[in-house]
């Protein structure tokens, strides 16, 4: 018998314990949000699409060396995940401008940037997620000097490595957010990957296969995301059986 407690229930996942005090389960709801769940909807299928996704990109990444919470997958919506303790920072990589980049500074949509950017955000519901700089977030303990570090080159490889992986399957790498966690003295790659958290334009239509599409109303955000999916499973899928 599994002992199972929600611990935590986010926008777009919720976090069980399991009979193993090191093991969580996470699973993928059918829920899309934005403005910072301000906005809220049902979206049947999303849960497992993104499931489906993050599953492939994070064995992917774990094959290529980089160390992620991923222990299992379970089944269509749920997984087995290392317990870490989060570091309470959104770790956003640009390579494109887009966003809240292009609002805040006036840059013009789609210009590539010269080098990646690297911008934190303080994960806290109350106050909005705020920016945050490193001085900011080292003084208020949230994360050491030497693991910021190591955040900032883990996410330049996850780059790398995601450009290369997207762009074989005609798909430019706009940006993403990463979260990081504390396990056994290492941080680890946590939280998932999926068009949720990144910005994925189709190098031919230069259209969003990604959340973009619902903050937008610019289509069905499932039909979208099983794009990226099925792309993905050709290319990868043999990484999937983790
Ligand atoms: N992002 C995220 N969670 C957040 C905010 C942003 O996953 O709470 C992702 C977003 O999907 C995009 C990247 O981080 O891929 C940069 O987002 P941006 O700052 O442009 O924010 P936006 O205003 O578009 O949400």
């Amino acid at each position: 018998m599994m002992s199972e407690t929600l611990l935590y229930s986010g926008k777009a996942k919720d976090l069980f314990s399991t009979d193993d005090p090191e093991v969580l389960k996470m699973i993928y709801k059918d829920q899309a949000t934005a403005l910072n769940g301000k906005r809220k909807e049902q979206i049947t299928g999303k849960g497992e699409v993104n499931y489906e996704i993050s599953k492939l990109i994070f064995a992917y990444l774990s094959q290529q060396g980089i160390e992620t919470h991923l222990i299992k997958n379970v089944s269509e919506t749920e997984q087995l995940v290392k317990k870490v303790t989060i570091i309470p920072l959104e770790v956003v990589l640009r390579n494109v401008v887009a966003g809240s980049f292009a609002r805040k500074f006036g840059q013009p949509l789609g210009q590539r940037l010269e080098q990646p950017i690297i911008e934190y955000y303080y994960k806290n519901d109350a106050l909005d997620d705020p920016a945050i700089n490193i001085s900011q977030a080292t003084a208020l303990k949230l994360v050491t000097p030497t693991e910021v570090a190591t955040i900032e080159a883990m996410t330049k490889q996850i780059n790398t490595l995601l450009i290369k992986l997207f762009n074989e399957i005609g798909i430019d790498l706009i940006d993403f957010k990463l979260e990081f966690g504390r396990y056994q003295g290492r941080l680890i790659l946590a939280d998932e990957f999926s068009p949720d958290n990144c910005r994925l334009w189709d190098q031919k239509t230069h259209s969003s296969l990604d959340k973009d599409v619902f903050r937008q109303n610019k289509g069905d955000l499932v039909t979208v995301y099983e794009t990226v999916l099925q792309r993905l499973t050709k290319m990868i899928g043999g990484f999937a059986n983790v």
